[in-house]
């Protein structure tokens, strides 16, 4: 089983012809709700590949948004149990402002009910006998700590939206899956834009026991503490919007490990079922379930 510990968010897509600088106002054409939040997507991923085993812990507010993402989860086959209501506060939400033409974004994110979630929250049978638990950093540290420590399954983390983290997580920390923008800032070197050598170089120094690096249309870079890095690259897809993608890749590889399949064997599939999310929009359009990823695999 999957167990999931992280945000829920409910996006406002709003079409604008042009991003509005600072102290402008920008007339937007229309606004869009979509369900968001690093960890429910992970958990919407996880659960439309698996069909079953995978729960969500977190909070929303007492509010219809939080109904909406609870509904939206349950709809992936996920089991949201784990997802408590937050009275006082409303469900964490994430505007998105979205430009015609370039598809540039601007992003202000209110944390809402995701920044009550507390470590008593988190030390839930759902965490402690999961055989993966994924965790992000888009809820309280404590939180993410008190799961790490509560699990006895393998933990991975996303490290997003990046900060200093504390070595005895990262300790306890079986997979750490950042992209190259949040390796690049954890372990504190220039910008990004380095070669998959170099990449590796700066994973090793994290003393995690494994790092899977994304890199976007070049796939993903497994690099296992003490072993050679393995580069791969993502089957040929037809990309349109590849918002999520990181977070359906983490869902994707949670899946995939709590199915039994060694560290490179799940990036494989993760690689795969990411490219099939880029070809739906937002981030939760185009979420492959099994049989897809089966059948890109074996073209
Ligand atoms: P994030 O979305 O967190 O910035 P990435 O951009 O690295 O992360 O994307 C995560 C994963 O999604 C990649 O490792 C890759 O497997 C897949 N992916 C992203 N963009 C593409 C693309 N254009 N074509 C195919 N796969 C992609």
């Amino acid at each position: 089983s999957v167990t999931v510990v992280g945000s829920l968010n409910e996006d406002v897509l709003v079409a604008v012809e042009r991003l509005p600088g600072r102290g402008e106002t920008v007339v937007g054409r229309d606004a869009a709700l979509a369900p968001g939040g690093k960890g429910a997507n992970q958990a919407a991923a996880a659960g439309r590949l698996s069909g079953t085993g995978v729960a969500m812990v977190g909070r929303v507010g007492e509010d219809p948004a939080g109904g909406r993402q609870v509904a939206a989860l349950r709809e992936a086959g996920v089991d949201t149990a784990g997802v408590l209501a937050t009275p006082g506060t409303p469900t964490g939400s994430a505007t998105i402002p979205v430009e015609d033409g370039s598809g540039e974004n601007l992003i202000v994110v209110v944390p809402g009910a995701n920044a009550a979630l507390a470590p008593a929250d988190v030390d839930v049978p759902a965490v402690r006998g999961a055989d993966v638990v994924l965790l992000q950093l888009e809820v309280p540290l404590e939180a993410v700590r008190a799961a790490a420590d509560a699990a006895s399954g393998t933990v991975v983390l996303t490290p997003a939206p990046p900060r200093p983290l504390p070595e005895e997580l990262l300790r306890r920390v079986d997979v750490l899956v950042p992209n190259e923008h949040e390796l690049v800032q954890l372990a504190g070197a220039g910008p990004a834009g380095r070669t998959p050598a170099e990449l590796a170089e700066l994973a090793r120094g994290l003393g995690v026991a494994a790092t899977v690096v994304t890199l976007g249309a070049r796939g993903a870079l497994v690099v296992p503490a003490g072993g050679p890095a393995l580069l791969q690259a993502p089957p040929p897809v037809r990309a349109v919007d590849t918002t999520g993608a990181g977070d359906c890749f983490t869902g994707a590889l949670g899946a995939a490990l709590a199915r039994g399949d060694d560290l490179p064997g799940a990036v494989r599939e993760a690689v795969a079922a990411a490219a099939l999310s880029t070809t739906g929009p937002g981030a939760r359009g185009g979420l492959p379930d099994a049989a897809a990823v089966r059948a890109l695999l074996s073209r």
